[in-house]
């Protein structure tokens, strides 16, 4: 578990083929649910390094049939998947200021994207601004402060919607420091920034529509991916 809702998988080909994938993208897996066979997509959470292996990072969703099947799958199974999927991706190689912005689960294709660009020798300034309830909800953080104090070129900001009465970082929506963060970014002379939005509708069409139409960001500049 990487937070009290969230499991972590790990899998593996079974033919011991590298899985090949660009970060950011996501895999269709393809589940025995009660009433069929169903498919869900899952963003991949770890980055290419040549293995056969893969990471996801599922959110349970209250009776959501899907999310429960991956959330009680037994260490061992085998299960179908089909993949890898999508265009939510960061060119390798490039530089280029990034802004990501991810709540919940949202979190795992931006942080792929990280661990590449990082373990690439990329040195654009990158600002990950990670939204969550509480505290706890917050994944990957031992991961992320450590990566933030290794590379000075990566900002971690978290923002809980719901804090805790001791807590003094940020807090409210992910839509309240896009602003500031985004000009910081500009701050540093480096490129245009792009901005790598990712989580559930609501957010995502919100924080498009505040740098889109409120800030006035080209739509070259803006990359999202919805769950919802
Ligand atoms: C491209 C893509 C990538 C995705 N990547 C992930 C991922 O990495 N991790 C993940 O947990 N889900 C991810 N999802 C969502 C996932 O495919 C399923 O929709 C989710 O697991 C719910 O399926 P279910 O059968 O349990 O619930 P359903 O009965 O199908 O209920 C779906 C409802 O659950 C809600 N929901 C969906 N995803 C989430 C979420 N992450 N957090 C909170 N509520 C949610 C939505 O309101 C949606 O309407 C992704 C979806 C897409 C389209």
């Amino acid at each position: 578990m990487l937070s009290p809702n969230v499991r972590e998988l790990g899998f593996e080909r079974v033919d011991g083929v590298p899985f090949d994938f660009q970060a950011g993208q996501w895999v269709s897996f393809v589940l025995p649910l009660p009433d069929g066979e169903g498919r869900r997509a899952y963003s991949i959470a770890s980055a290419p390094d040549g293995s056969p292996g893969l990471a996801i990072a599922v959110t349970k969703v209250e009776g959501g049939p899907g999310s429960t099947f991956l959330h009680d799958l037994p260490e061992g199974a085998t299960v179908r998947a089909i993949g890898p999927q999508g265009f939510f991706t960061r060119p390798r190689g490039t530089p280029q200021p990034s802004l990501f912005i991810g709540t919940g689960t949202g979190v795992t294709p931006l942080r792929s994207m990280i661990l590449d660009a990082l373990g690439s020798g990329d040195e654009s300034p990158m600002t990950l601004l990670f939204g969550v309830r509480h505290p706890e909800d917050r994944l990957y953080v031992e991961e992320l402060t450590a990566l933030a104090a290794r590379h000075s070129n990566l900002r971690v900001e978290y923002t809980l919607s719901k804090p805790p009465g001791d807590w003094s970082a940020r807090h409210g929506y992910v839509q309240t420091h896009v602003e500031e963060l985004w000009r910081d970014l500009e701050s540093k002379n480096a490129g245009p920034p792009h901005a790598y939005v990712c989580g559930l509708e609501r957010m995502v069409g919100s924080v498009r529509d505040l740098l889109r139409k409120q800030m006035g960001i080209e739509r070259k500049q803006v990359h999202s991916e919805r769950y919802d």
